[in-house]
């Protein structure tokens, strides 16, 4: 199966994953095998034991069929510890790789696709879904299969011994075997909604946990609680249904394997009587009558599993069929160096079909040049940052970079050439260096100093013992609004690329801060194209072009002289803020 085709039922890549590891199962079979034919010295013992050594009164036998015993448990031992060893270690092994290949998938995902699901139910996808494998690659498939084998050769040697009895007893229980497969179709939508849920429950708790402080700001631990009770509750009533069925099959085939068992004896004891049948052959009879029954036992847990491991595959199947963001990308010519001149061409954007967000947006934004975007929230800049990103395809109209249409442009190559710095950016668990090289993991230490350094970000490498090795994020040192944008100011220094996306920061930075992130700022966008989301609108004075944008539509455009003398949106803005900032100066003056 290669890397893009997607197979069209959870069945096919089953089979799928069970031949690509065709050699190890048949070896583990192998051995199976071996096991199982050792094991049939336990069922012909009695029968040697009864007939020859007490019948005939052959002692000297005693001592071999003692070492026959021995002997194929030994055989069998070294059997068992070899599967184990093979089937066991190999399925952890197919794990591990369909983990990695659905953690790929998702992280490929377009933008779009990401945005609609829970990460909580991403994340059991992978770690959960992914173990699934396990059942078909592991040794439980072997041992099911040789089981299957071992009932045959069981079933022959039943019918040997005694026909007649074996197809009334299979007579019997055949028909409560019917009802299994049937009632394991209706057992298979269950599964799937268990895992469904199971996600879903899990995503609401991973938001619970991630925005904790929220939740206990509002003293809403309660109610969450409460979000999370009622999720276990539907859970719970998911598998009490799949319980009462598997409790059902488990108790039903008890019962057909009495009856069974009462045949047996009935006609067995009949035929002894009436001298058809050896004390001896009675007693293999039976002990092959429980080694053709004990797999079968194990079949309402085996269609369980079955079912399970169907509807987890199904759920992988779901992920495998998105296709990557960056499918194309192969057939695309190379992108080459980027100039950096950037334009949009009547773009027209919608999330939900019907309610456009951007709507004709067009300007040109030339290489090397600042273009700042302003507009009251909603108005769709960050939306505008998304389609220059390429996470999202205009509706109608083209992004262009260098005058080629981004939607044919290779994505990786793009993105390559883009350098962000995002609102809130995102730290990783990890030193400083680290979070740095992000943009280029193959960075020299001193290109990442450096980087740090133009930041401003010395100021926290040196109150730190570690420096640059200092742990931030998660578990490490937790930094500032302003601090953080500055690391990742340093992310995009070290970048390199010629295009830059910066999203200020809303939350108002102490003077200090804002002074060094601008002056860091400033030294980054020399000589790059750049665009701003800006939020205050003194941060962008010396923009070569501003974009005045209103509920989607660009109303305005100019540099800041020309917008204010115009007297329209933009000074209107420009009023509304810095109007404010003068009366809370007087307003602060007069109380002192
Ligand atoms: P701004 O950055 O100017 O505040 P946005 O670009 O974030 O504005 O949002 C513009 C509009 O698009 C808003 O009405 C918002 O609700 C909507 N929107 C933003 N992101 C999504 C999304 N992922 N799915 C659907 N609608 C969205």
């Amino acid at each position: 199966m290669t890397a893009n085709e997607t197979p069209a039922t959870a069945w096919e890549l089953a089979k799928a994953i069970v031949w690509a590891q065709r050699g190890k199962l048949a070896l583990g079979l192998t051995l199976l095998l071996v096991d199982r034919a050792a094991g049939f010295v336990v069922p012909i013992a009695p029968k040697v034991l009864l007939d020859e050594v007490v019948g005939r009164g052959r002692a000297e036998l005693l001592p071999w069929l003692a070492a026959a015993i021995v002997g194929a448990a030994l055989v069998q031992a070294l059997a068992r510890f070899g599967l184990q060893r093979i089937l066991g270690l190999s399925a952890e092994l197919v794990v591990l790789g369909w983990r990695r290949r659905i953690m790929a998938r998702v992280t490929r995902m377009p933008a779009s696709h990401l945005d609609g699901t829970q990460s909580g139910a991403l994340l059991s996808r992978i770690m959960d879904d992914a173990a699934a494998m396990q059942n078909l690659v592991g040794a439980e498939l072997a041992r099911w299969t040789s089981n299957v084998v071992t009932a045959l050769a069981a079933l022959v040697a039943l019918l040997w011994i005694d026909w007649r009895t074996t197809l009334l007893a299979l007579a019997f229980a055949a028909l409560p075997g019917l009802g299994l497969d049937l009632a394991h179709r209706k057992l298979r939508p269950l599964f799937r909604e268990r895992g469904e849920l199971r996600a879903e429950v899990a995503g609401r708790l991973a938001q619970t946990l991630s925005g904790i402080r929220v939740v206990k700001a509002y003293a809403a631990e309660r109610r969450e609680q409460l979000v999370f009770t009622r999720g276990l509750h539907r859970l719970f009533r998911v598998m009490s249904r799949t319980t009462n069925r598997r409790g059902a099959m488990s108790a039903v085939a008890a019962v057909v394997s009495a009856g069974v068992m009462a045949i047996v004896l009935v006609m067995g004891g009949r035929a002894i009587l009436a001298g058809e049948m050896s004390l001896g052959d009675f007693a293999s009879y039976v002990a092959f009558a429980l080694m053709f029954a004990a797999p079968l036992l194990d079949l309402p847990e085996i269609a369980t599993r079955v079912t399970e491991t169907l509807a987890d595959l199904d759920r992988v199947r779901a992920v495998e069929a998105v296709s990557p963001e960056d499918d194309g990308d192969d057939a695309r010519r190379p992108l080459g160096e980027v100039r950096g001149d950037v334009a949009f061409e009547d773009v027209w954007f919608e999330y939900r079909e019907g309610t456009p967000v951007l709507r004709g947006v067009s300007f040109a934004a030339r290489a090397g040049t600042t273009t700042a975007i302003v507009g009251a929230s909603g108005a769709g800049k960050s939306t505008m940052f998304a389609l220059l990103m390429a996470f999202y395809r205009p509706t109608r109209g083209r992004v262009t970079v260098d005058g080629r249409d981004l939607a044919t442009v290779r994505l990786r190559d793009w993105r390559r050439r883009l350098a962000v710095v995002l609102q809130d950016d995102f730290l990783f668990d990890g030193t400083m260096a680290e979070n740095i090289a992000l943009s280029r993991p193959s960075a020299a230490r001193e290109e990442i100093a450096r980087a740090a350094e133009a930041a401003h970000c010395d100021e926290i490498v040196r109150a730190s013992p570690d420096g640059l090795d200092t742990r931030i994020g998660e578990r490490g040192l937790k930094l500032s609004g302003g601090q953080r944008q500055r690391v990742s100011i340093a992310r995009a220094i070290l970048a390199d690329a010629p295009v830059l996306l910066f999203d200020e920061a809303t939350s108002s930075l102490d003077s200090e801060s804002e002074a060094a992130v601008r002056d860091a700022m400033t030294r980054l966008a020399a000589s790059r194209t750049v665009f701003v989301i800006a939020h205050r609108l003194s941060t962008i004075r010396g923009a070569d072009q501003i974009l005045v944008l209103d509920r989607g539509a660009l109303v305005e455009s100019g540099t800041h002289d020309e917008l204010l003398r115009r007297s329209g949106r933009y000074r209107a803005l420009h009023d509304a803020q810095f109007g404010a900032a003068a009366l809370a100066r007087v307003a602060e003056a007069h109380v002192t």
